[in-house]
């Protein structure tokens, strides 16, 4: 029976996960799920071009169809969504990303949020990473439905993908990203966050980072462009800040990037 004491009571106790953190950086296969053409890199570029450096596949997934948020109104779709192309072309080729697959859902529109997981599930499938990376979907302060719906999608797809029973949505991907293989996936990673638990030093890639979201001009104005990379520089420099203040870095880190790290297996019940 619950006494006054029980309800007054709100010293709440964090409960940690008892799944052990994976190595990320021991990733072979990595499958970026993103909302927009230029979130991954945004957030996690420099990463993103780490585990190019060190000899791993990276497949981009793209939900929507990024025209809302093209800055030049007067073009056609059709030419805006040519631009788009070539700017992720440009910036994957920077990064080293080997492939993109575009689901061309309506940009800030309103779409079904199971119907992506379910194609999110199909290139899963195929892909078999070892690797998840997408957007925080608890994020609290994220108002945009295009981020934390994509986000959910990719976490749920990337535990659901692995029970045979839930059907998914065919998605054709190009021959040479389907794995003949089954593989365990590893680890699934969350950028765009307010609880990160991984740190990455990112001082060696950091200016490729930056060339490879300066790519993006469809959806800045030069001078949104200029504050964007001084701002995602000095984030950078705020992030390491913060990651040798916990220990997570070493001290001659200029610039980091940090995610909300987790196994699969503490994205549900089993924590
Ligand atoms: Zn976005």
């Amino acid at each position: 029976m619950l006494t006054i004491n029980n309800i007054a009571n709100n010293d709440f106790v964090n409960i940690p996960s008892l799944v052990p953190i994976p190595d990320i950086m021991q990733s072979k296969r990595i499958l970026a799920i993103q909302a927009h053409y230029d979130d991954t890199d945004i957030s996690v570029g420099g990463l993103i071009s780490l585990f190019t450096l060190q000899g791993a596949e990276i497949l981009y997934v793209t939900a929507t169809d990024d025209l809302a948020g093209v800055v030049d109104l007067d073009q056609s779709k059709e030419k805006a969504a040519l631009a788009l192309d070539e700017e992720s072309q440009r910036a994957m080729e920077i990064l080293g990303v080997s492939g993109l697959i575009k689901l061309g859902l309506p940009d800030a529109g309103d779409w079904d949020i199971h119907e992506l997981r379910k194609s999110l599930m199909s290139v899963i499938r195929q892909y078999q990473p070892d690797c998840v990376l997408t957007l925080d979907p608890w994020l609290g302060t994220e108002a945009h439905s295009d981020h934390y719906k994509s986000g959910f999608a990719a976490v749920e797809a990337s535990i659901l993908s692995y029970v045979p029973g839930v059907e998914d949505t065919h998605v054709t991907i190009p021959d040479k990203f389907i794995s003949s293989e089954q593989r365990d996936l590893i680890s699934v990673g969350m950028f765009t966050t307010s609880e990160a638990n991984c740190f990455i030093d990112i001082t060696e890639v950091l200016d490729q980072k930056l060339l490879a979201v300066s790519s993006y001009n469809s959806q800045f104005s030069p001078e949104d462009m200029k504050n964007l990379l001084g701002n995602l520089k000095a984030r950078a420099k705020h992030i390491a800040n913060l990651g040798k203040s916990a220990g997570k870095l070493s001290n001659d880190t200029e610039y980091a990037e940090c995610i909300k790290l987790l196994s699969p297996r503490a994205l549900h019940a089993a924590r």
